[in-house]
């Protein structure tokens, strides 16, 4: 029977969204079995607190001063002591940049196979995965007796919280000797959402024809939505915007309510990070672009005219 341990990614005391797809994940693989879910931080019973209600058997606080920022060599052992102490047949991780980051690590240390990116649970051996870009998705089976896997945001729902139950357990977290340290961190300050975790998306490609243009096209509209932005990949190759902003197979994989897609052509590496978003709005001026085909609502217009007549009338639904 499967004994299942979901990471949770948390900051500040609060839980980031890209867990709760995660702990989906786990609890599909944990049935008949028990799922817990697992914390670090300096201080993270906060976050384990509000974890109690997702059907986890025990939401394990694994506090440290040594896991006050995110270091792969100090999260990696901790996670495989929790995994190891709880005997875990399965450690599942969102696919985030620090998911991304870690699993490889705790894998090694659990001499477990591991699959990344899932985007299905088939049984508690066989997980999908996409590969090429998405053009094919594969099925792998794990053999070995411990499992890794991270999982992709944007394949599985978000899970819903339901009453408290379970309960929070303090775990002795010993993070060793890092040959790695900690030395700062540089936030990049935004009043607009994170791409990752926001519900609205205004992104911007080419089309918006220069790093001025996009300015004066994508980012208004994100404003007025309260939407994050993105970008692809060609224009942060431009420079146009920072690279952290790039939606796609190379950047980020996103999966919000409305996704904006403006200017975009919608090359498979752009849609690999952005189909999962439940309504894609496409505008571009060429009829035959292939971001069409994975587009809800599709406008053929000139940005330059269809953005600013799009505001005016966003404005007025909005009083
Ligand atoms: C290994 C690899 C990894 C990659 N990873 C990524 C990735 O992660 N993310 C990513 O985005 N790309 C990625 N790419 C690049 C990808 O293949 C495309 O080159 C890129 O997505 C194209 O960006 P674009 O749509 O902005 O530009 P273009 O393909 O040049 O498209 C611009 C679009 O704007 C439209 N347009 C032009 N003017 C206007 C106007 N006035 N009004 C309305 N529409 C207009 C055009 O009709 C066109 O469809 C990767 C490529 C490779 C090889």
């Amino acid at each position: 029977m499967a004994t299942v341990l979901v990471i949770a990614e948390q900051a500040g005391g609060k839980v980031k969204k890209a867990s709760l797809a995660a702990i989906t994940a786990g609890q599909q693989l944990a049935k008949g079995g028990a799922m817990h879910i697992g914390v670090l931080g300096e201080n993270p019973a906060d976050a384990a607190a509000s974890l109690l209600g997702y059907g986890a058997a025990k939401v394990h606080a694994a506090a440290h001063a040594g896991l006050a920022h995110y270091l792969a060599e100090p999260f990696a052992k901790v996670v495989a002591d929790l995994a190891k102490a709880n005997g875990a047949t399965h450690v599942v991780l969102p696919a985030t940049a620090q998911g991304k980051d870690v699993a490889p690590r705790i894998a090694a240390r659990l001499g477990a196979g591991m699959a990344s990116d899932i985007s299905a649970v088939v049984d508690d051996k066989t997980f999908k995965r996409p590969m090429w870009a998405g053009n094919v998705v594969g099925a792998v089976e794990i053999t070995t007796a411990v499992k890794v896997v991270t999982v992709r945001v944007s394949e599985f729902a978000a899970a819903a919280a339901g009453a408290a139950a379970g309960e929070v357990a303090k775990f002795a977290a010993d993070p060793g000797t890092p040959k790695a340290k900690f030395i700062k961190f540089e936030e990049v300050k935004s009043a607009r959402p994170e791409l990752t975790e926001a519900s609205i998306i205004v992104s911007g490609g080419r089309g918006t024809k220069s790093k001025e243009g996009y300015k004066a096209t994508v980012e208004p509209l994100a404003d007025l939505l309260g939407a994050a932005v993105g970008a692809t990949r060609a224009i942060v190759d431009d420079g146009w915007v920072p690279n952290d902003w790039q939606v796609g197979q190379t950047g980020k994989v996103v999966a919000p309510q409305l996704y904006f897609a403006l200017g975009i052509s919608g090359a498979i590496q752009h849609v690999a990070g952005m189909k999962g978003s439940k309504t894609i709005v496409a505008i571009n001026k060429d009829p035959d672009a292939p971001i069409f085909q994975v587009a809800d609502y599709g406008l053929v217009a000139d940005l330059a005219k269809a953005v600013p007549e799009l505001m005016e009338e966003i404005k007025k639904v909005k009083g």
